[in-house]
């Protein structure tokens, strides 16, 4: 492996299929020469920052003043400064010198995906900076604006200023509502009190960006305001304190703190008591964040059972010689390829929905489907990223198990995009949120049907046999997800939610195949060979068969072979 992002031709389609052709061209060099670096340094320096570089908490000085810093090994703030440095941030919110536009999420999370390659735990604090700079440019003071988003964006241009959201206490991470930190008015600011529990970037963010409770605010989620916290100052001045750092399983490159404060100066977002309303869009952008880190994480076990099974003999021949072999690496290949297209698609409607991308603005129901398909999204792929680095350990036999292998630090890394972002629970709860308020279900039907009509009129010399069948079992699916979400419906609240993981499942199953269909329908041999195997695979259809379709297409899908 060499370069992440010229050995992985369907991201380079996918992202010349979304920019502009002068966006593209510029684009495709930045992500070159991002993929190498990936590939080799930052790879390298992750290793070590798992291992031995970890960051650690300098609580007291050499005069025994308390400091709360923390200390980060000199690879990862390379890492940091040269990441920061190709726009994956600041693009999004200002012009590309060389273009003399901005850039998009599509751009930023092609570059988020090549890097979680290599250092998903640096992913984290890449999307609570993204989320700090949404908050500001969209909901800050001019004043605040000012002062804060030109370090927020930095590109090498100005002092970094990285970002943190704080929600989790103590009591609930889930249960946001729950919380207690308060806030208590000054002149021209506020002062907070009260421990966060869960502060990921601590003592590397410039800024953090704080919801708690104004006093006489009502409870619940419609009492919490934003607020944006300086942290340097604050800490300069003791006014918050790191109480200790986590020690984490995995995502090791980030400092995961525990955090008192004790009136820290802080400075309203927006207005008083929207707080939770401002997170939760910048949390759409965290948790499309989780799925690229999620495919980044299952494209690199991917690659490493890939080449290790290329190279390892057993019994007299190379692993990929062997059916049951095949068939894992032409399932996983073919599960990865179609989810990041189904990601990137998200990705792009995200652009229209957080106005980025102003040429067309996303429709009510764009808005809808949107928040269907990153609570899906979210969910499917962290589980994915489990999976893939498992799949990945098994193929390397007791290799895998071993850190000079890479493949246990990706089992360790992948096991929090689950938790984090919203569980699977919570996001199940969501999508029954976007059925009981909007009936996603119909809304979600009626465009995948419409979908799936554009692929069987659009389909030009192919064997119309392939699409028909399956089209068929969609529709199925389809009619039955609306039957048993109307039969769900009928229960009694708590019991729906019984049935929230089942009915998010299904959804994400149709949404897939259809993205699967469309590959098919407009793809080369490989991309078609990537949809019959994810179809097959997802469906169940024809499991005996002298040839199946997994190793039929082993040659076109992994061994490279049209
Ligand atoms: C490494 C790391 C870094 C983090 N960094 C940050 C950060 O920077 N900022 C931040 O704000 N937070 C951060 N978090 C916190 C994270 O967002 C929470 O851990 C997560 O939201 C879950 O909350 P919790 O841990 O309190 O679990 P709980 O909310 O106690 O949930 C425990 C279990 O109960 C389930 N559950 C809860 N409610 C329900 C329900 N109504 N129905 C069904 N099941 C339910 C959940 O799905 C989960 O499985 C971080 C967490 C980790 C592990």
């Amino acid at each position: 492996m060499t370069n992440f992002y010229k050995e992985d031709p369907n991201l380079r389609r996918l992202i010349k299929e979304r920019l502009p052709a002068d966006f593209f061209e510029w684009a495709d060099s930045e992500l070159n020469q991002f993929g190498a670096l990936c590939t080799g340094e930052i790879d390298k320096r992750a290793a070590h920052t798992d291992r031995e570089g970890q960051p650690k908490l300098i609580r007291y000085d050499k005069m025994g003043n308390e400091v709360s810093q923390v200390w980060l090994n000199e690879g990862y703030k390379k890492t940091v400064e040269e990441t920061y440095n190709t726009g994956i941030v600041g693009y999004v919110h200002k012009d590309i010198p060389a273009l003399g536009h901005k850039g998009n999420y599509v751009y930023s999370y092609a570059q988020n995906y090549l890097l979680s390659h290599a250092e998903p735990g640096f992913d984290c604090p890449i999307a609570l900076t993204m989320a700090t700079a949404y908050l500001i440019d969209h909901y800050a003071s001019e004043s605040l604006r000012e002062k804060f988003l030109p370090h927020v964006l930095a590109t090498g241009d100005t002092e970094l200023y990285e970002g943190a959201t704080l929600l989790t206490e103590r009591q609930g991470g889930s249960d946001v509502g729950a919380n207690e930190v308060k806030a208590v008015k000054e002149e021209d600011h506020y002062q907070i009190y009260g421990e966060k529990y869960f502060a990921s970037n601590a003592g590397a963010c410039g800024v953090a960006m704080v919801l708690a409770r104004l006093d006489g605010a009502p409870e619940g989620t419609k009492g919490l305001s934003l607020f944006l916290v300086p942290w340097e100052e604050n800490r300069a001045e003791g006014l918050l304190r790191i109480r200790r750092l986590k020690d984490k399983l995995g995502v090791r490159a980030v400092p995961s703190a525990e955090i008192e404060f004790t009136g820290a100066k802080g400075y309203l977002v927006g207005e008083e008591n929207q707080g939770f309303y401002y997170m939760i869009e910048a949390l759409n952008l965290s948790r499309v964040s989780n799925a690229v880190s999620s495919l980044g994480i299952m494209r690199r076990a991917y690659l490493e059972a890939r080449n290790y099974a290329m190279n390892r003999e057993a019994f007299g021949n190379k692993l990929t010689h062997y059916p049951m072999v095949q068939e894992t690496l032409s399932k996983l290949a073919a599960k990865q390829e179609i989810e990041l297209n189904a990601v990137f698609e998200v990705v792009a409607l995200m652009d229209r929905v957080m106005g980025v991308d102003t040429k067309v603005k996303a429709s009510d129901k764009e808005r809808i489907l949107f928040r269907l398909y990153v609570a899906i999204m979210k969910v499917e792929t962290a589980e994915q990223a489990i999976r893939f680095s498992h799949e990945a350990i098994e193929m390397h036999g007791g290799n895998g198990f071993i850190e000079d292998f890479v493949t246990p630090r990706l089992l360790r890394d992948a096991q929090v995009l689950t938790v984090w972002e919203g569980t699977e629970n919570i996001l199940a709860l969501e999508v029954l949120r976007l059925i009981g308020k909007y009936h996603v279900e119909q809304i979600f039907a009626e465009e995948m049907k419409g979908r799936l009509s554009t692929v069987q009129a659009e389909q030009i010399g192919i064997d119309p046999s392939k699409i028909t069948a399956w089209v068929k079992v969609i529709e199925s699916e389809l009619s039955h997800l609306i039957e048993r979400v109307e039969a769900v419906r009928t229960l009694p609240k708590d019991t729906q939610t019984y049935y929230g993981k089942g009915i998010s499942k299904q959804i994400t199953d149709i949404f897939e195949s259809i993205v699967a269909l469309e590959t098919f329908a407009k793809g080369d041999k490989r991309q078609q060979a990537i949809s019959e195997v994810f179809l097959h695979d997802l469906w169940k259809r024809n499991e005996f068969q002298e040839n199946p379709v997994p190793l039929e297409h082993f040659d076109t899908i992994v061994a490279g072979k049209q």
